[in-house]
């Protein structure tokens, strides 16, 4: 197992296609970590126990990667909608479940996976606005998946996967954030010319200018952190 400490966390520090490998061999929950989700570990230890009872936690946006590369690390990133859609791929006969997201945006979302690929076997499909976790919980354990994606934003979906994990304790579970919205269409991912330089972050804060408050100020105080840590 290659791991990295950033901040007082483990990282996994794997190439993409050896995180894959990885996340199939040994299941349960898999975090794509942000600087955001760094701030919050901050504030909330029992968050901060959730990340470090990850079976996985991998670097998603390029805030994590630039820390990882200041600690030493010649780590790339690996994005969240990206390996979950790899997941898919190698899971596609087997049963996924799919939680999270508005219920048209979710409804879209099983419409082009099954059109993406033809022996998909969605087992679940529940969208994200629901009152009581407890049935959702009940539900999804009935239908036995071995693929579970949450997208429920974050702390919400690492939190419902851990609690999920005790049910389900051989299925791979991860937290997928936004990637419903643009599997479904609706939302659009940034163009490659910003993913390749770096300014992911900066198409998804323009187009949603909320997201603007939630990066300012995590992404340069992860920074600073990073920074402090590593000439202490
Ligand atoms: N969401 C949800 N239930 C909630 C809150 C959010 O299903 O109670 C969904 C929301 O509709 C969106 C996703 O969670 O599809 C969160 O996406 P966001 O881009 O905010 O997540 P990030 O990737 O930034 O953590």
């Amino acid at each position: 197992m290659k791991r990295a400490k950033l901040l007082g966390l483990d990282i996994d520090v794997y190439s993409f296609d050896e995180a894959v490998e990885y996340a199939k061999k040994h299941k349960g929950q898999v975090v794509t970590i942000n600087p955001e989700m760094f701030e919050y570990v901050n504030k909330n230890p029992e968050f901060a126990d959730i990340i470090e009872n990850a079976e996985m936690v991998i670097p998603d946006g390029i805030g994590v990667q630039l820390g990882l590369r200041v600690m030493g690390y010649n780590v790339k990133r690996i994005p969240g909608i990206e390996f979950a859609k790899r997941l898919i791929s190698e899971f596609q006969s087997r049963p996924i479940a799919l939680i999270g997201a508005k219920p048209e945006i979710l409804s879209k979302t099983v419409k082009n996976l099954k059109s993406e690929f033809k022996g998909i076997n969605i087992v679940y499909a529940r969208d994200g606005y629901f009152d009581d976790p407890n049935l959702v919980f009940k539900e999804v354990s009935e239908q036995n998946p071995e693929l579970v994606l949450v997208a429920l934003g974050s702390p919400k979906q690492e939190e419902f996967i851990y609690k999920l994990k005790s049910i389900l304790p051989n299925a791979l579970m991860v937290g997928v954030g936004g990637s419903f919205d643009v599997w479904s269409g609706v939302v659009e991912r940034a163009p490659e010319i910003y993913q390749r330089l770096w300014l992911e972050w900066l198409y998804r804060a323009i187009k949603e200018p909320k997201r603007l408050k939630r990066i300012f100020p995590s992404l340069p105080l992860f920074i600073i952190q990073v920074l402090k840590e590593k000439w202490s």
